[in-house]
């Protein structure tokens, strides 16, 4: 059986077992307190299921620091600061900023049209409170790292690929033995973690099952039921942008098949699912981008731990759809500049909003209080946000490879025969 095919029976096993756990125990409400129970909440559930899933997020996330650094430098130091680099930066951004506004938009038009807030009852008490945002002038002065260990210490993204492209530039234009030695050493490195990442892969199907096992033994799929209408919606508005959106971006963009696209990002969106994060995800989803879509290194190193910080167009979306659902159950109109305000501010907060589980809903706060929305809201739809974090994320990162394709093929960095080709997949690379 293939990799592909073991996470995705791992998912659905992991789910069965979890939903089955769910209506035996009881759930998180009222966790057993004795007998087989206990033991089997204690021991199975909290016991091996969280150590398996623990352990394999964990085991993702140890090759995010080390692999887009590396990844980076090579790239970087290929291009060498040639006038590509501008090019290539701005089409990457650009197409990150026009797909997120074009992803909050459709959200609100199908939102307003859907009207999943319109019979909604508001508790009369709230336990969510509103958490501090960083100021935009504090944003920007943090994109550059005063201290580059400090930035991997703690995984902040940005930080890093700045320090990545100025160290990869500086090796090309120091020139001499010195450039190519050490352009030799970091293309070595960058095979060895490769390996490495081929080598955790294999964790996969175990620790997905361990993951959503516990996942759906303490959550339940109940909650959806009350609020069916918000999170259907949000679930209708991901698959609309997530396949018919990318698809059409694919082929009218570049002239690509997008169904091989979706076939060959298929592991990459089941680990963005059992893992919600885009994040932890990046050594896959670069791999892939690489190895089976054929996106060149200098593009794929640079876009896509780039988009798996700042292109969040899933979580634009539930974000609109959230909007539009609490001004509904608020009975607010905010009116045709209030959505243009979301469009704007989403995209901004999407932005800002870190690739790890549930960041989106805290952003979410800056949507809301743009046009003077109630931040209380949020509580009605957190019940059900663990699971369409699950779903945005395979979103968001399917959106970072749309765009590095796209951009790759209009640098003539795409090698089209590797994206044609069905057999080039990294799950048949020996680990
Ligand atoms: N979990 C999402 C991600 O990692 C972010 C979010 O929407 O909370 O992409």
């Amino acid at each position: 059986m293939s990799l592909t095919n073991k996470i995705l029976l791992g998912m659905v096993l992991g789910v069965i077992v979890g939903i089955v756990f769910n209506l035996l125990l009881g759930g998180a409400h009222s966790p057993p307190t004795q007998g087989v129970g206990l033991v089997v909440k204690t021991y199975l559930i909290d016991g091996l299921f969280d150590i398996v899933g623990q352990i394999f997020i964990s085991s993702l996330k140890l090759l995010v620091v080390p692999l887009v650094f590396v990844s980076l430098v090579c790239g970087a130091a290929a291009l060498g600061g040639q006038s590509r680099m501008g090019a290539l930066a701005g089409k990457t951004l650009g197409l990150y900023i026009c797909c997120t506004s074009f992803a909050v938009a459709l959200s609100i038009a199908c939102a307003v049209f859907i009207q999943p807030g319109a019979e909604v009852n508001i508790p009369t008490s709230s336990n969510f409170t509103a958490p501090e945002i960083p100021s935009i002038k504090q944003t920007l002065i943090d994109i550059v790292p005063s201290n580059p260990l400090q930035s991997m210490v703690e995984t902040n993204m940005l930080q890093i690929i700045i320090f990545s492209i100025l160290f990869g530039i500086a090796i090309s234009r120091t020139g001499g033995e010195a450039s190519a030695n050490l352009m030799t050493f970091f293309n070595n490195l960058n095979d060895v973690i490769i390996k490495m990442v081929m080598m955790l892969m294999q964790l996969a199907p175990y620790g997905v099952f361990c993951l959503l096992a516990k996942l759906f033994s303490t959550l339940g799929v109940g909650v959806i039921i009350d609020l069916a209408k918000y999170f259907f919606t949000v679930v209708f508005v991901l698959f609309l942008h997530g396949i018919g959106v990318y698809g059409a971006l694919i082929k009218i963009l570049s002239g690509l098949n997008p169904i091989i696209f979706f076939k060959k990002m298929q592991k990459v969106m089941l680990f963005a699912f059992s893992t919600a994060s885009s994040n932890a995800t990046i050594p896959i989803t670069l791999r892939t981008v690489e190895h089976d879509l054929g996106v060149d290194n200098k593009v794929a190193s640079f876009s896509i731990p780039l988009g798996a910080t700042v292109n969040m167009d899933g979580t634009a979306i539930m974000q609109g759809v959230a909007t539009v659902f609490i001004a509904q159950a608020y009975g607010i109109d905010i009116g045709i500049a209030g959505y243009l305000m979301v469009v704007l501010t989403a995209t901004l907060a999407s932005i800002g909003t870190a690739g790890v589980p549930g960041v989106g809903l805290v952003t979410l706060t800056m949507v809301l209080q743009s046009v003077g929305l109630p931040v209380e809201g949020i509580a009605l739809i957190i019940g059900v946000d663990r699971l369409l974090d699950m779903i945005r994320t395979g979103v968001n990162v399917a959106g970072d490879a749309v765009v590095a394709v796209i951009v790759a093929k209009s640098e003539k960095m795409l090698d089209i025969e590797r994206y044609n080709n069905p057999s080039l997949n990294v799950e048949n690379e020996k680990a």
